[in-house]
């Protein structure tokens, strides 16, 4: 049922406007004034999920009329609702949880919306990805944000493998029932060694940041089955050269005593990530006594 707006409430958004708006991704206390004053003020709400949003606006106590638009009728509701920002009604998008469209529906919204002239102003807010990257304490000057990696097993270690000589810090967010598999293929492709931090129900009462080696992480979340539970992010540290070079030449050179080198060059680089190719040269070169 949609509440009666004053002009004062009104006048907080302009018409034929397409407002982003962040909502919480937890805790409810971090929505903003500005995303209450504007989901108050709009003449509609467009809502991933029109009966969870509702439960916010409730809670809120705001009555703006709330409309679906999820990934299967974007596409159409989209040209609608342009139409009706074009006629001057101002409407906001929200998710289900934290900023629309980061790994949540609206692009095509927003781009239809650009295409037609139509002013897309964000009111920005709570976001998993950028929240884990405040605490994981790993490099935040540059970042890549890989949304979810594949549910398919061959899918994602070919993903990770891609990935793998990547500098900058990485992140993911990954689905509670794969977080065993998924850090184990992380293994694979990026070394038991690649610094890392899981960041699990974030703003929530059970909240997790725990950073280590994957292999730590994978023994951790292995460990308890809590920790198997819930909304999980998961940042990696990028490749650098401090994490290749020194301790891997020493494994290198111990496992080349010990076993072949193709198995040598395979466990160091399980061990510490790295290009197999150069490690290999380098084996070699160790082998022949160059270095
Ligand atoms: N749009 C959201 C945002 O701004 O972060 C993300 C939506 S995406 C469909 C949901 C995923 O985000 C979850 O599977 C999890 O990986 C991550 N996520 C959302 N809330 C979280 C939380 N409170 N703690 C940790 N991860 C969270």
């Amino acid at each position: 049922m949609s509440i009666e707006k004053s002009a004062a409430e009104k006048g907080r958004v302009e018409p034929g406007v397409l407002y982003p708006v962040a909502t919480p991704i937890g805790n409810l206390a971090d929505i903003s004034q500005r995303a209450i004053d504007t989901l108050r003020a709009v003449d509609i709400i467009a809502a991933e999920d029109t009966r969870h949003s509702q439960r916010l606006l409730a809670h809120l106590g705001i009555g703006t009329p709330l409309l679906a638009c999820h990934e299967h009728n974007e596409e159409k509701v989209a040209g609608r609702l342009v139409e009706r920002m074009r006629q001057g009604e101002s409407v906001a998008l929200i998710s289900d949880a934290g900023t629309p469209l980061l790994s949540d529906p609206g692009y095509r919204l927003v781009r239809l919306a650009h295409a037609h002239g139509v002013r897309v102003s964000p009111v920005p807010g709570a976001c998993a990805a950028i929240a884990a990257l405040s605490a994981a304490g790993l490099p935040t000057d540059r970042f890549c944000f890989e949304g979810f990696a594949p549910a398919k097993t061959a899918a994602r270690q070919k993903a990770f493998a891609a990935l793998k000589d990547e500098p900058r810090s990485l992140v993911f967010y990954v689905s509670c029932h794969r977080i065993v598999e998924t850090l184990a293929d992380m293994i694979d492709a990026f070394g038991a060694q690649r610094p890392a931090c899981l960041a699990r129900e974030l703003s929530k009462t059970f909240e997790t940041i725990r950073q280590g080696a994957l292999a730590e992480l994978l023994a951790f979340v292995e460990a308890d089955e809590n920790q198997r539970k819930g909304e999980i992010v998961l940042v990696l540290g990028g490749q650098t050269q401090s994490q290749s070079m020194p301790g891997q030449d020493a494994a290198l050179a111990i496992l080349l005593q010990e076993l072949p080198l193709k198995q040598a060059v395979n466990l160091a680089v399980k061990l510490y990530g790295g290009n197999r190719n150069e490690l290999y040269k380098k084996a070699l070169a160790m082998k022949d006594g160059a270095t």
